[in-house]
């Protein structure tokens, strides 16, 4: 459930809040700040699905917030709060984030309210594949204008049914499988795909590490080694950050906030076996490995050095942001902090990793996806082999040197192992992946470090993106 108090914005209320304010120091005609800043259109629809016997009538949305670049692109959800009101604050928030972290998109989203815990896999497929047939068949669903992508209650299963029934409604599109990303690996996905958003989460926190005035600012100080870290959510994004970060960061896992509660071990929870148990049961009760939480809310106040909401939007609000402890959140999930508790924990000097960067791992590695589609080749297969054979050819001109000089040197068997190897697609994802966050965060922090009046990196991210944004429709002459 979206749990922002009523006496609060909404969420689009609040991220046009926080495009407001970075706008208010850019020097927009008030034309291009409005085009910016409004929802260019929001598709809904209503179908009906034969299950159980009977008629269900569905609701969906389609959003388009900017198509100052086309494809637009922004991820389904699947869940019963799902309004127009958020499906447009997300596709706002997917513009700004493209922008920041270049993917060459404008933004959009999606949404269907349902709750999918209550269908089986077969009326799930059957609900998607109608509402993709109503979204393709306006071209909200196109490789060239709209490239939909998992979110919240969506996967692989979903991406996969909606690529199949645009391919059968499209014989002769030979890019079709562009349609949508997030597939699996043998429907035309990518490695690393699954993994990417927590895999950004990751990546973005070793970046924040690596500045000393960042980490100072945040009252921290050393690396990621020890950290304790709250995770709320532990899904898609949440569970893949808690992962990497555990085992290789050497951070701890002390507390997993989930629907029914939370779980807490001090010294650092074990996220497989969590995992497997949420899937078994449903939740985090009665799981041996740590101490049970009625109030799962309430573990986001509890001491730690990071706090990664990775579930969903507004948990953060007036109501408990005084009583965050955690000197630095990232937001894994989009919104999961409103404009007044923003407001509260900048005033207490928390430093914010935001959504439209923390979260754009995702959204990296379904560009790469879709660039794969288009070029109908696996990243790595044309060089791969080439790569090993140079190195091999230095390995063994260092080896002989070594003999035929008697130096006696002799390289480690690990270095000869990992410079031998020619980088596969996983590896060339992740890299692109970290170099991208590693761009963005440093293009952020600039801004921040450099002008007296940006007080956050939240502000920061928008006047990036918002001054790329602006930049491409001042090219199409607007
Ligand atoms: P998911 O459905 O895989 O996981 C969400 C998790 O949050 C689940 O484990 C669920 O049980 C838990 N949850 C739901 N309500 C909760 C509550 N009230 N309290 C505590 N836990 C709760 O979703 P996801 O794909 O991991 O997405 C999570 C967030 O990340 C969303 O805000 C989404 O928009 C954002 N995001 C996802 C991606 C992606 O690639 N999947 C990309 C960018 C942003």
């Amino acid at each position: 459930m979206a749990s922002i108090p009523a006496n609060e914005p909404s969420f689009r209320q609040s991220v046009e809040l926080m495009f407001n304010r970075a706008a208010a120091l850019m020097d927009l005609s008030p034309g291009l700040e409005e085009k910016i800043r409004v929802c260019n259109s929001t598709y809904v629809v209503r179908f009906g699905v034969k299950l159980r016997g009977e008629i269900k009538t569905f609701t969906g949305y389609r959003s388009v917030h900017s198509e100052h670049m086309e494809p637009v692109k922004g991820g389904i959800r699947y869940a019963p709060n799902v309004n127009q009101d958020e499906v447009e604050a997300l596709a706002s928030l997917m513009t700004f984030k493209c922008a920041l972290v270049e993917a060459p998109f404008g933004g959009s989203k999606g949404g269907l309210c349902i709750d999918p815990r209550e269908w089986d896999e077969d009326e799930l497929d059957r609900i998607t594949r109608r509402f993709a047939y109503e979204l393709i068949k306006r071209d909200l669903i196109n490789p060239s204008q709209n490239v939909p992508a998992p979110d919240m209650g969506t996967g692989e299963r979903e991406m996969a049914v909606i690529a199949d029934q645009y391919a059968r409604m499209n014989t002769t599109d030979i890019n079709a499988k562009a349609c949508v990303t997030g597939k699996p690996i043998h429907a035309g996905g990518i490695q690393g795909r699954i993994e990417a958003t927590g895999r950004g989460v990751q990546y973005a926190l070793r970046e924040f590490f690596r500045h000393p005035e960042d980490i100072k600012a945040a009252n921290l100080s050393g690396d990621l080694e020890g950290k304790r870290i709250i995770v709320q959510g532990l899904g898609n994004v949440g569970y893949h950050a808690a992962l990497f970060l555990r085992d290789e960061d050497g951070a701890k896992i002390t507390h997993v906030i989930e629907r029914d509660g939370a779980v807490h071990n001090d010294q650092g929870l074990d996220i497989e076996a969590l995992r497997a148990h949420i899937v078994a049961t449903g939740g985090v009760r009665d799981f041996k490995g740590g101490t049970f939480i009625e109030d799962g809310a309430s573990a986001l106040e509890a001491e730690c050095d990071i706090l990664i909401p990775a579930a969903l939007e507004g948990v953060i609000n007036l109501s408990n942001a005084a009583r965050i402890k955690a000197p630095l959140i990232i937001e894994a999930a989009n919104g999961p902090i409103t404009a007044g508790a923003d407001d509260v924990l900048r005033e207490k000097g928390v430093v914010i990793i935001p959504d439209l960067y923390a979260n754009a791992g995702g959204v990296t590695v379904s560009y790469f996806e879709w660039v794969k589609n288009l070029s109908h080749i696996r990243f790595g297969r044309m060089q791969r082999r080439q790569e090993e054979s140079r190195h091999e050819l230095i390995v063994n001109e260092l080896e002989r040197l070594s003999r035929d000089t008697g130096i006696g040197w002799t390289l480690s068997p690990d270095f000869k192992q990992k410079y031998l190897r020619g980088a596969g697609e996983l590896e060339l994802v992740r890299s692109g992946l970290d170099d991208t966050m590693r761009t963005a965060y440093q293009a952020m922090r600039e801004v921040w470090h450099d002008r007296h009046d940006v007080p956050d990196l939240r502000m920061a991210g928008f006047l990036v993106s918002i001054a790329r944004v602006a930049a491409s429709y001042r090219a199409k002459g607007l």
